[in-house]
This record gives C-alpha cells, structure tokens and sequence, in this order.
C-alpha cells in the first residue's frame, strides 16, 4: 500500500509517518519504506534550497513545477521500486501538498494537469491541527521560520487542504481526516484505527 500523510506546517508528519511505519510493519508483516517530499533526490535538493532562501528570486510556477518533477523522480527511485518488492510506503506529503501549497497562487486545474503523471495513493491521511498550535511547536523547535510559516498563509493552506480533504471524501476516494490537535499518542491512535480499517478492506 501506498499511504500519504498530509497537512500543513508543524501538524507532526514527519513524527506519525515514523510511528505509523512502525506499526504497520508489524500489522502487516511486510518491509514499509518511510519516505518525504521533498525528496531526498536532485530536484528535492534544489527545493529545499529554494524554500530556504528563494532561490534566486524563484517564482511560485517554477517552485510548482520542481515539485511536480520531484515528485515523478520520487516515484521512479523509491516508492514504486519499495512497492513492486511488496514492501509498504509511508510518505509525508503527497500530491495535496502542491495543490493546498502552490494552490496558494496558482490555479488547482494547473498544478492538477501538471501532475497528473503521478501515481494516486491508496490512502491519503490528513492530519488536520489548527495554525496556531503548529506556529507555537515550529517557534518552540526552531529560531527560523521558513516560508509559509506565518498564521494567516497557514490558515489559507488549511482551508485549502480541507477543501481537498473535502471534494476527496465527496467523490468516495480513500483519505481520512484525523484530528492532529491533540497529543502525539492519540494522533498515531486515530491513524492505527483507520489504517485497520483499510487494510481490512
Ligand atoms: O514537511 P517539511 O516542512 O519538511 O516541508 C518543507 C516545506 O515545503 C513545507 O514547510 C511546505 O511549506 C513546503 N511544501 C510546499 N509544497 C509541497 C510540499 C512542501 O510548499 N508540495
Ligand atoms: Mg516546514
């Protein structure tokens, strides 16, 4: 299975994608590759600089469309490779990143056709806290805030991620919302029950 985490800045993905690994290696008895994006990979460098310092001035398509490559790159080096062995994946942030991200100034049908390329997930789990609590955990961890980590442009991609969360769920497509406002045991909680829920179907 291919299991996407997914929300805004500070909502613990990384922290649940590990314990969710953990988990479902023993649930299902099989190799899970835990994995994130940006990738590890050359176009996931080039992003992490660009996030970092703008790159030179980078515009928000150009931001979309490395992503989007990043993205496919991902695909071809590690998760379909992972999958094809009959191993599981568990990856923090997915397609719905770039659409609740990039979605900020770009248009969804857009960044949609760009990335249409890319594999769907089987499940997409979106990990839903409110902007200021994640605020105060990045301010808590960290001196720098990168881009996007201000309340009102976390607000806009928490609207934008419910919309998506939203038209999924509306269209019978397998994602969920779990409730992230509240501490890291119950967050990975909620993930294990519907991760049950799915493997079982
Ligand atoms: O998850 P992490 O914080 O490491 O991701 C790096 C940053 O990249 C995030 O803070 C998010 O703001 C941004 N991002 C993005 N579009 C994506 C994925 C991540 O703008 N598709
Ligand atoms: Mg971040």
């Amino acid at each position: 299975h291919f299991i996407v985490l997914e929300g805004i800045d500070g909502s613990g993905l990384t922290t649940q994608a590990a314990l969710t690994a953990r988990w479902l290696e023993k649930f299902n008895r099989r190799a899970v590759l835990v994995t994130k994006e940006p990738s590890d990979g050359p176009v996931g460098s080039l992003i992490r600089q660009a996030l970092s310092k703008r790159l030179g001035g980078l515009g928000g398509a150009e931001l979309a469309l490395l992503f989007a490559a990043d993205r496919l790159d991902h695909l071809a080096q590690q998760i379909r490779p992972a999958l094809a062995l009959g191993g599981d994946v568990v990856c923090d942030r997915y397609l719905w990143s770039s659409l609740a991200y990039q979605g900020l100034e770009l248009p969804r049908e857009w960044l949609e056709s760009v990335n249409e390329k890319a594999m769907a997930p089987d499940l997409t789990l979106f990990i839903r806290v409110d902007p200021k609590i994640t605020l105060s955990r990045i301010e808590k961890s960290r001196l720098r805030k990168e881009l996007f980590e201000q309340e009102t442009t976390l607000q806009q991609v928490l609207r934008n991620f419910d919309d998506l969360a939203q038209r999924a769920l509306g269209r019978g497509e397998n994602a969920a919302i779990i409730d992230g406002n509240q501490p890291v045991d119950r967050v990975a909680a909620a993930i294990r029950a519907e991760l049950a829920r799915f493997v079982r179907k």
